[in-house]
């Protein structure tokens, strides 16, 4: 039994908390009638310190986490420079269609709605400033005036910049200053290892957090979760079959058609394994088969598995909808913005491995003020919507490439259209 019990994985036992965590709370709600024993031993106490002790070691791991990280990606995106303009053209479309999947996901969720009628309370949370700034306010905001107080605040934009600009000139001193550039790394090492060990409380913080909130709203929590997991999948449809073949047909002329039979077996293991990462040596070889230069790729894939998380930007956006939705938020013009600009860089930020865009999306949230706490809301069906977006994450990845390669005149069409034995790099799968 207990063997049993082991093998379940740990993304498994989140759901199961979860789901525990909604009967439990819907029995609370629906049968018992103690308001001693339900509010105050139980959501009052209980539930509150387990879940949002969970929210807290979630808080604690984001500013070093993504600090770390966009140092060490920092660092080696601008090594990519001696590689002209292939390290141009690749970060600026990475970007650039990041920026696409963030908006696509604000614009479902403000059509589609997913948090709304939750009516969550935003008692004792604070109101962040930047709602009610203008541009030029958000703008002189991201320049921090104290790097450590921007650190020590949290302050996430500053923090992304100040970490840019560190990671750019360690990459310019190198050897010089090779100490700080492996203590980053390992740095970045330790936040991952970090991350991994809150995980593993993740179940309970899940129970506790979904039980707390079902035990108040009953069925009426269901909904909204439900909208928002279709709100996301809406999104990532778009920017998979929408989006990434318009993009292929009108800077290469290719047929997309050809290329999502061909890739589909590499979405498909980035959809069960929910790592960019691992998928890095597939990726490289159908792209291969489908005639495109390893020189290119070698160097774009693992970039774009680092800093290229356009299914990541469109959870965060929905996420977004949602919890604005559900503290009734109205989310101004900057605020969005202020939304795109902080999810392209926490896609920077996000390591291609399972689960870390929950993380990063605390950072998007800190950035306008949105309470963490409704993370929990939408942590449990997480494991779900991981593995679609990650298949879209690395779709992004080859579509980029094959744009860029395109341009390099490193596409040997004639492979692409399967006129050509293609040249492979041997791997099977
Ligand atoms: N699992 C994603 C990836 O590897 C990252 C994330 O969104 O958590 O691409």
């Amino acid at each position: 039994m207990l063997s049993k019990l082991r093998k379940i994985s740990l993304s498994n036992w989140i759901l199961i908390g979860m789901v525990l965590g909604i009967i439990f709370g819907l029995f609370l709600n629906f049968f018992v009638h103690n308001p001693f024993i339900k509010d105050t031993i139980l959501i009052d106490n209980i539930f509150y310190l387990g879940g949002n002790g969970f929210i807290r070691l979630m808080k604690m791991l984001v500013v070093p986490l993504v600090f770390c990280s966009i140092v060490v990606g920092a660092a080696s995106i601008s090594d990519i420079r001696k590689i002209g303009t292939i390290g141009g053209r690749t970060i600026l479309i990475y970007l650039i269609t990041t920026a696409i999947a963030v908006t696509i996901a604000l614009v479902i969720g403000s059509i589609i709605q997913p948090g709304a009628g939750l009516n969550m309370s935003m008692a004792g949370q604070p109101m962040n400033a930047t709602l009610n700034q203008t541009m030029t306010d958000t703008i002189l905001n991201m320049i921090p005036e104290n790097p450590l107080n921007s650190l020590a605040n949290g302050y996430m934009l500053q923090v992304i910049i100040f970490g840019l600009l560190i990671g750019i000139i360690l990459a310019k001193l190198k050897e010089e200053v090779q100490i700080i550039n492996d203590a980053f790394t390992q740095g970045n090492h330790i936040m991952m290892e970090l991350t991994s060990l809150v995980m593993k409380v993740a179940p309970i913080g899940v129970f506790c957090l979904m039980a707390r909130t079902f035990a108040g709203l009953g069925f009426e929590g269901i909904l909204p979760i439900a909208k928002y997991v279709i709100c996301v999948l809406i999104g990532l449809a778009i920017q998979a079959f929408i989006i990434y073949p318009s993009l292929l047909i009108v800077f290469t002329r290719l047929n997309p058609i050809r290329f999502f039979k061909r890739f589909a077996s590499v979405m498909l293991f980035a959809f069960s394994s929910s790592t960019s990462n691992a998928t890095i040596p597939l990726n490289l070889e159908k792209l291969s088969e489908m005639g495109v230069a390893s020189e290119v790729s070698s160097f774009t894939i693992p970039l774009g598995a680092t800093i290229n998380m356009d299914g990541t930007a469109i959870m965060q956006g929905c996420a977004v909808m949602f919890a604005a939705q559900a503290y009734g938020m109205d989310l101004g013009l900057t605020a969005l913005i202020t939304v795109i600009f902080t999810a392209v860089m926490a896609s920077i930020g996000t390591a291609g491995v399972p689960s870390v865009g929950l993380i990063t999306l605390t950072m998007v949230f800190n950035s306008i003020g949105l309470p963490v706490e409704a993370i929990g809301m939408i942590f449990g069906i997480d494991h779900l919507i991981d593995m679609f977006r990650t298949a879209v994450n690395i779709t992004g990845d080859a579509i980029c490439t094959i744009i860029v390669a395109f341009k390099n005149e490193s596409v040997d069409t004639e492979v692409y259209n399967g006129k050509k034995e293609p040249h492979t790099l041997g791997i099977e799968f």
